[in-house]
């Protein structure tokens, strides 16, 4: 077999198992992210795919569209990562590279066809986004719970960068021969090596995400809320029922609060779910900073959370956590929080159940008192009134 039909077996062997990739994918839980994944594997499909027509079909649509296809793929696992970790997008300003690429290769295919300018502007141009993909795992490795896989595929993604980066040096230092994908010879060869560890990259991180994915389902039935590592109602139940169980005295008596985000789906809709995502759990950090060591917060459900707090001054310690709340964030658009307190219950079974009713009705008054604020429950005596007034009695 010669050596062109050999690489040209590998290169359509890689476009099929990004395709494959990019089913796989589709087949997979709606996780945030996952669709940007999708088309990544999909645009690298097509950009390999191109280049094996390279020397069959004009440069213009092997090479450069190629190229920008390339960039795109890369753009897209990077912003697929930014949103998988319930972030922001990658600047706006990103998504002019495939253009840039493609203006810029048409260019250099019509009026400058200096291969080694055209070898450093197309590699730095690629550069970008794989330095941001492989830095973006590296510093969210941390947070993720598949911690070593993480910074494994972000070394893989260095090593991609790093190909890129030693074409551009060597292109500059030795000068460069026109070839392409199918000439023999060190060029070549890193194309191609930059090609086979590209798709490792695509590969080990559809792993990380889809391990991290099966460990978040695991906490969430193990009682904590995947997206803001607080308790969810089962955990809550959980560790309650523990307290109900210890005599401690300390914990005999404690209070609850409710909170309920203001206009939170104005913000869903202005800024996108990934954006509300983000302040659900800017207001579960707010929780846990002003939470005590026995205090315990939990997400309810959606926008709704609750703390049960043994702080001797529930009150000061709600508005504590409603105004830092307020305070506005950079990179996050301002939301408020709205707040019922039942500040002194007696722990057991049946006064916490009641204490539970009571705070919703509270966040209830708070929120037609006009939002961003935080509403005592009544005393338990007038709700008794308050309940044969509302029966009729
Ligand atoms: P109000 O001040 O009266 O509470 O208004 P609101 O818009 O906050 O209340 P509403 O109950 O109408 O909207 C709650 C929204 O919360 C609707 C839903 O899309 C959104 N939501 C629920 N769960 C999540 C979630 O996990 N992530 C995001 N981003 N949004 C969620
Ligand atoms: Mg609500
Ligand atoms: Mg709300």
């Amino acid at each position: 077999m010669d050596f062109r039909a050999f690489i040209l077996g590998v290169v359509i062997a890689l476009a099929l198992i990004y395709l494959l990739l990019a089913v796989v994918i589709q087949r997979l839980d709606r996780e945030p992210g996952f669709r940007s994944l999708q088309v990544g594997a999909l645009a690298g499909a097509v950009c390999i795919f191109l280049l094996s027509l390279q020397g069959m079909v004009s440069p213009v649509l092997s090479v450069v569209m190629a190229n920008a296809l390339g960039v795109l793929s890369l753009l897209m696992l990077w912003q697929g990562l930014y949103q998988w970790h319930f972030l922001r997008a990658p600047h706006r300003i990103w998504w002019s590279l495939p253009v840039l690429m493609l203006l810029l290769g048409y260019w250099f295919t019509q009026v400058q066809p200096d291969i080694v300018v055209r070898t450093v502007v197309v590699n730095l141009l690629m550069l970008v986004p794989m330095v941001g993909l492989a830095s973006l795992l590296w510093w969210e490795a941390p947070r993720a719970s598949s911690k070593a896989l993480h910074r494994a595929t972000a070394l893989v993604g260095f090593v991609m960068a790093a190909l890129t980066a030693g074409r551009i040096i060597v292109a500059i230092g030795l000068g460069l021969p026109a070839h392409s994908l199918f000439d023999p010879g060190w060029p070549h060869i890193t194309l191609f090596l930059g090609q086979v560890v590209g798709l490792l990259t695509l590969v080990m991180l559809i792993v990380a995400l889809l391990v991290t994915h099966v460990v978040h389902n695991l906490r969430n039935a193990a009682g904590i809320d995947p997206l803001t590592g607080l308790l969810n109602r089962l955990g809550f139940r959980t560790r309650v029922q523990l307290l109900l169980q210890s005599d401690r005295p300390a914990c005999r008596h404690c209070a609850l609060m409710m909170f309920d985000l203001d206009h939170f789906k104005r913000i869903n809709d202005h800024h996108g779910h990934d954006v509300g995502d983000q302040v659900l759990r800017r207001l579960a950090l707010d929780m846990q900073a002003a939470a005590g060591p026995e205090d315990l917060p939990v997400r309810l459900g959606g926008e709704e959370f609750a703390l049960l707090t043994f702080s001797e001054d529930p009150l000061a310690q709600a508005e504590a956590i409603r105004e830092r709340f307020a305070s506005s964030r950079a990179g996050l658009p301002d939301c408020t929080v709205s707040i019922g307190l039942v500040p002194a219950i007696r722990l057991d079974e049946h006064q916490l159940r009641a204490a539970f009713s009571r705070a919703d009705r509270a966040l209830y008054e708070a929120k037609r008192l006009g939002r961003n604020r935080t509403e005592r429950a009544a005393p338990a005596a007038a709700e008794h009134v308050y309940k044969r007034a509302a029966a009729g009695d």
